[in-house]
Order: C-alpha cells, then sequence, then structure tokens
C-alpha cells in the first residue's frame, strides 16, 4: 500500500503529464463571397477582407510546383505518433439546411488528401481512418448553419487547433451550410489542410488554401481538387527531420472575440512553459472571461488550478489547495471535451480529503474521479 506522501508524489507527476499546456489556433477562413451565397442567406458584401493576390495567368509556370511555406505563419503538424489519422464526423444534423450531400463532400475531400499524399514514396502513414468515438479522435468534423459560429461574415468555415508540444493534438473542423456541393468540397479541403498543418494561407488563388473561394465557383465537385502547390507544400512539412516550431498566433486571429481569447490563452500557456505559473493564471483567468465556451481555454485554466492546488498540498497549505482543486473542477466540470480531466481533479480533490479525515466526502470524489 502506498503511504500517503508516496501517494501524493505519483499524482503530482500524473497532473505535470496531463497538464502539459495546450496552445490553441484558429484558422477563420474560406470566406465565401456573395455570388456563391445560396439564395436564402443574405450576402454582407462589405466586410469582405482586401484581396491580395499576387497571381497573373501568365505566372503560371513560374510558381507551379514550388510551395508556399513561407506564407505560412509557422509549421505543426501531426506527430508520427498519432498516425494515422483518426477522424470523427458527426452525424449531420436534421433541418433543411443539412444535406447528407455535405457528408460525401467531406469523406471526397478525406479521400482526395489520401490519395495525393499517397503518392510516390512519401509517407504511406499519413492516412485516414474513421472513427465513431469523437474523444478519440485527431480531427473531428461538424456542419453548422449558425453564422455565429464562424468568426466574421462570409466565412465558410473554422479549424481550431490544439496543440501540446508533440504537435497537433486535436483539430476541430466546422463547416457553415447550406452551399452548393462544389463550395463545400472546396471548404472541406481548405479546413482539412490546416488541420494537417497548414497554417496559413497561399497567397495564389488557384491553390486551395487560398483564403477565398472564387465567386464563379461551381463545377463537378470531382474537379475540385488540391494544386501541385497544396501538396508539395504539406509534403514539405511532414518530411522537414526537426521537430516543427509551433505557431501560438495565426494572422487574423485577433479579429474576433473568441480569437483573442486564444491568443491570451496562448500567452497563458507561454508563461506556463516559462514557469511563471502566476502570470499563466492571470493570463488563463482572463482568457477564459473573454471566453468561457472555448474548451481547451477551460482546459488550461482548469489544469492550473489543479496544478497549483497539488503544489500548495504538497507544501501543506491546504486551505489554498482545497480552494484551487474546487476552481479546477468546477471550470473543467463544465465542458464535455473535460470530462477525463474533470475525473482526474476529482481523484486529486478526493486525495485531500482523505488526507485530513473526511472519508465520507473523499468517497464522492473518489468515485466521480472513477466515473461513478
Ligand atoms: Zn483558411
Amino acid at each position: 500500500m502506498l503511504s500517503p506522501a508516496r501517494h501524493l508524489s505519483i499524482s503530482w507527476l500524473s497532473w505535470l503529464l496531463a497538464f502539459t499546456c495546450f496552445g490553441v489556433i484558429s484558422f477563420g477562413c474560406a470566406p465565401v463571397s456573395s455570388a456563391d451565397l445560396e439564395e436564402n442567406r443574405e450576402a454582407e458584401t462589405n466586410s469582405k477582407p482586401e484581396t491580395n493576390t499576387k497571381t497573373e495567368p501568365d505566372k503560371k509556370s513560374e510558381l507551379d510546383g514550388k510551395t508556399y511555406l513561407s506564407s505560412l505563419s509557422g509549421t505543426v503538424r501531426i506527430p508520427a505518433s498519432r498516425l494515422p489519422i483518426k477522424v470523427y464526423l458527426a452525424p449531420m444534423p436534421k433541418g433543411v439546411n443539412f444535406k447528407d450531400s455535405y457528408q460525401v463532400m467531406l469523406k471526397d475531400a478525406f479521400a482526395h488528401f489520401q490519395d495525393s499524399l499517397a503518392a510516390g514514396s512519401f509517407l504511406p502513414a499519413l492516412s485516414f481512418v474513421y472513427t465513431d468515438k469523437a474523444e478519440e479522435a485527431t480531427i473531428t468534423c461538424r456542419f453548422t448553419d449558425n453564422e455565429k459560429e464562424m468568426h466574421f461574415a462570409q466565412e465558410g468555415g473554422v479549424t481550431e487547433l490544439v496543440m501540446d508540444s508533440d504537435g497537433i493534438m486535436k483539430a476541430k473542423i466546422t463547416i457553415l451550410v447550406p452551399r452548393r456541393d462544389c463550395y463545400i468540397k472546396k471548404v472541406a479541403l481548405h479546413e482539412i489542410g490546416h488541420a494537417l498543418g497548414l497554417a496559413g494561407h497561399s497567397p495564389d488563388q488557384r491553390d486551395v488554401m487560398y483564403f477565398s473561394v472564387q465567386p464563379d465557383l461551381n463545377v463537378d465537385p470531382k474537379e475540385v481538387k488540391l494544386s501541385a502547390r497544396d501538396i508539395d507544400t504539406l509534403k514539405a512539412i511532414y518530411s522537414q527531420s526537426e521537430k516543427p516550431s509551433p505557431i501560438v498566433k495565426v494572422e487574423g486571429m485577433e479579429r474576433s472575440a473568441a480569437g483573442r481569447a486564444m491568443i491570451i490563452s496562448n500567452e497563458g500557456s507561454a508563461a506556463y512553459k516559462a514557469g511563471n505559473f502566476d502570470l499563466a493564471l492571470k493570463k488563463y483567468q482572463e482568457a477564459y472571461q473573454a471566453d468561457p465556451t472555448n474548451a481547451v481555454i477551460a482546459r488550461n485554466l482548469g489544469g492550473l488550478y489543479v496544478n497549483l492546488g497539488s503544489i500548495n498540498l504538497m507544501a501543506r497549505n491546504v486551505k489554498v489547495a482545497e480552494t484551487f482543486f474546487k476552481n479546477g473542477i468546477d471550470v473543467l466540470s463544465k465542458h464535455p471535451d473535460n470530462k477525463p480531466f474533470c475525473r482526474q481533479a476529482c481523484t486529486a480533490y478526493g486525495s485531500l480529503l482523505m488526507m485530513t479525515g473526511r472519508a465520507a466526502e473523499a468517497k464522492i470524489f473518489i468515485e466521480k474521479g472513477q466515473g461513478k
């Protein structure tokens, strides 16, 4: 049997592992232009971001076959330990705005990535497997008809990346409907590109990773494909031998309240990494206040509370530790995504209660920790 002190130190170590800070970035992108909006959706043309294309038809040969690595905000990727990539497709919601063909376009997009990346001898393991468990997936995808889930007007999709020290841990893709199938296919390819580590946009409008989709897009969805540059850029990222440097901020993130909250959270994570827990706490609290709906921000704050609880418990500041644990459980319990972390927090708090002679109360939290 473990002595209380020994038990505590093991628990502390597991906390450090569980809560290495998470970076989170979000790509609000693929704005749709008014001509591509379906008739039942009102267009707002005045907020269209400035176009910045450097592409002219006579420069085609000059650009072909090159990468746009230099246009990206940095490089991140899904680490080899998380391959093949598990993908979860949320069931299509009911309603007139949702068509089964959207799900088909999404699956076609994944298949197209897999075919394109498998060509030649390049990393055959960079492939996708579908799972019906969202919690075990690296990439999750869902459709929404709520424009408010986008960062700004005319956006077609959003991808949120959660990173740990190994690279991309989770990518959450949300695609706005209703739209034409060809447009959905293009947005799906674009967002999957972000999910795989294309952290930014191409300056060339012929690339899927260009930031917007052209208004005249009305083609057979089968014709909507990645460009050679899209593929080569992705291959370049996954061929790098050294660990990619994680990025903490993407151009345009500051445009939305949700994006600004993520930036603050990432500043908290940088402080956390540097060992400045006071500053990390301040930043995470600020980020959580700005966007309490973001599960990653809640996880960062809740995780830090629990870590601080453990540190204070080891220093025998039981009262302070207790407050931190309770705050941690409170924040972590609000998001279904954070269930496993909340259970760990309950277990840690249960240990504190047990050590301080409150066995009946301890039992409740230890059982919660076991998922009962
Ligand atoms: Zn984008």
